[in-house]
């Protein structure tokens, strides 16, 4: 039975909503077609929104009752709606570099670098990335390729993966590299037959030349956040987690931070700490206070990231049978200094992501997950495996139990030509057709997160959903897909980078579904992509980004 006091609380709690209802909508949109994401009402014609958030949803004639004298009221012309895109893998770049993705020749590769130092100030260093081995004549790159178009002036270009560099022959100078330089611990200067480096450095070497990179201001990194974030938005997304496992450096907090005083942080971001081996209990609880203080805000903190392992193009992830022609790669931390590492985090309550990529390492990020559990008692923790590429079948199911995210690159599963001709000879056929699936994870129950992985691969979730739905290049190769059994659906995609995402995060309640009380976060597309051939994915256009109730993008012509 209600008290008298109580009950007049309730009075004026019902008051309180009633009033909150009648404050009209500041915006309708009306006549769309909505994917909402949330399994109670997943299609809806038309929503609301006051502030930062959905209000109401339903049919048109319902939210156009809702609309007062001063609510915009948009008719999207049945145009297909999805939740924001939220990427729940990508990084800041370093520093701006010219895109050198998918240049397919060296003609292409100096044509966009000499197209991009044009706008940079005379003499000063020209840094690229994107470039792989089989844009090179002979697979074999070389700075003679770079000093043709700047005999003068400083080139570095990273390979797609980061693994290494070419440098040319002033950047060379410059860092004083010669002949009989030695390589570094962990890298290698490559030499031609007469024993002069060719200005291709591996792993380690690399850091002799971008180490003469010039420091970059606040004002550079912030005028190159602004450009990052317009990119996202204008793909859509509406949310970022950046993997990057040194955290940020002051120089970028300092960025981040400016952009949310000017309210230029146009998607929400969410920021890491590194998880290092030992490390001081007083470190750890400032990591928890970070979390705590900018919980729910536009850049957040809240995890710890980890690499334990490299790359199978490198053949330095972690396998646990050896690469076709040997090597089995090396885990970058004990079992016993993971668990222990893991466990001390877990122990504050820091969500946890561990870059994984062999099924050695996966299986050993899993353990330190169970061993975490074990030790600190039951909780809801969403540790999280990065990348997950070749998971061990028996590991599979092991996600669900342990409430572990499968966070994966659907971009991944494009087969191009460095997954045919090197990644997927190395695996050999039966590991390759457990690698880069996604399906596995959604058969197992997993909840499993889209991220792009970007500046590795294009920060584009449409191109991301095409490789997991088609298993095919942009040009349609190889025909009938590379192991189309391990296709997924469109919808099945769309959650991923959507609820999914949120989820990994901790944001299920405010984000990821177009619902009453979460974020005014979504996109307008082109074309339905629940309805046409999967190839037209690709000419998929998004018209309009909305982020918290402000538009962040908008295409020319809509
Ligand atoms: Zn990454």
């Amino acid at each position: 039975m209600l008290g008298l006091k109580s009950f007049s609380w309730f009075v004026l709690l019902l008051g309180l909503a009633a009033a909150h209802a009648a404050v009209p909508p500041d915006h309708v949109y009306l006549n769309a077609n909505v994917w909402t994401g949330d399994d109670a009402r997943p299609q809806i014609e038309a929503f609301a929104v006051r502030g930062d958030r959905i209000v109401a949803v339903g049919a048109t004639d319902e939210m156009r009752r809702l609309a007062g004298p001063g609510t915009a009221v948009t008719d999207l012309g049945g145009r297909r709606v999805v939740p924001g895109f939220n990427d729940a893998h990508w990084h800041l770049p370093a520093r701006r570099s010219a895109r050198l993705d998918q240049a397919g020749s060296v003609e292409v590769i100096q044509q966009r670098l000499v197209e991009y130092a044009r706008a940079l100030p005379a003499g000063s260093w020209v840094v690229g990335r994107g470039w792989m081995p089989t844009d090179f004549p002979g697979r074999v790159a070389d700075r003679r390729y770079l000093d043709a178009i700047f005999p003068d002036r400083p080139v570095v270009i990273r390979d797609r993966d980061g693994h290494q560099a070419l440098a040319n022959t002033k950047a060379l100078d410059l860092a004083g590299i010669k002949r009989d330089t030695p390589d570094p611990p962990d890298g290698w200067i490559v030499h031609d037959a007469q024993g002069e480096p060719t200005g291709l450095l591996k792993e380690a070497a690399a850091s002799l030349v971008t180490q003469r990179l010039p420091a970059l201001s606040v004002d550079d990194t912030y005028a190159m956040l602004l450009d990052e974030l317009a990119a996202a938005a204008s793909f859509g997304l509406t949310s970022l987690q950046d993997a990057t496992d040194v955290g940020l450096t002051d120089t970028e907090h300092a960025a981040v931070i400016r952009a949310v005083d000017k309210g230029t942080m146009i998607v929400r971001y969410r920021a890491p700490l590194p998880l290092e081996k030992d490390v001081p209990a007083a470190q750890i609880a400032k990591y928890a206070a970070l979390r705590d203080s900018t919980r729910e805000q536009l850049v957040s903190y809240g995890f710890v990231k980890a690499i334990l392992d490299g790359t199978v193009d490198a053949k330095t992830a972690y396998m646990l049978d050896p690469y076709v022609g040997g090597g089995n790669g090396t885990p970058m931390l004990s079992q016993q200094e993971l668990d222990r590492a893991v466990a001390a985090f877990d122990r504050a309550g820091l969500q946890v992501e561990i870059h994984a990529i062999g099924d050695g390492a996966i299986r050993m990020a899993l353990d330190a997950y169970e061993h975490a559990a074990t030790v600190n008692g039951p909780r809801d923790r969403r540790h999280r495996i990065e990348h997950v590429e070749v998971p061990s079948k028996a590991d599979v199911p092991r996600f669900r139990e342990l409430g572990v995210i499968a966070s994966t690159q659907p971009i991944g599963a494009s087969p191009d030509v460095v997954t045919m001709e090197n990644y997927a000879p190395l695996l050999g056929p039966e590991r390759s057709s457990r690698a880069y699936d996604p399906r596995q994870f959604d058969d197992a129950g997993a909840i499993q997160a889209f991220g792009s992985d970007y500046p590795v691969y294009s920060m584009d979730p449409l191109a991301g959903i095409y490789a997991v739905v088609m298993r095919q290049t942009p040009a349609g190769q190889p025909a009938g897909g590379w192991y189309p059994q391990n296709r997924i659906t469109v919808e099945a995609a769309l959650r991923h980078y959507t609820r999914d995402a949120a989820y990994a995060s901790f944001d299920e309640q405010r984000k990821g579904t177009i619902t009453p009380g979460k974020y005014a976060d979504f996109v307008v597309l082109s074309r339905d992509i629940l309805a046409i051939a999967p190839a037209e994915l690709l000419a998929t256009r998004v018209l309009l980004t909305v982020m918290g109730g402000r538009e962040t993008y908008r295409a020319p012509g809509f």
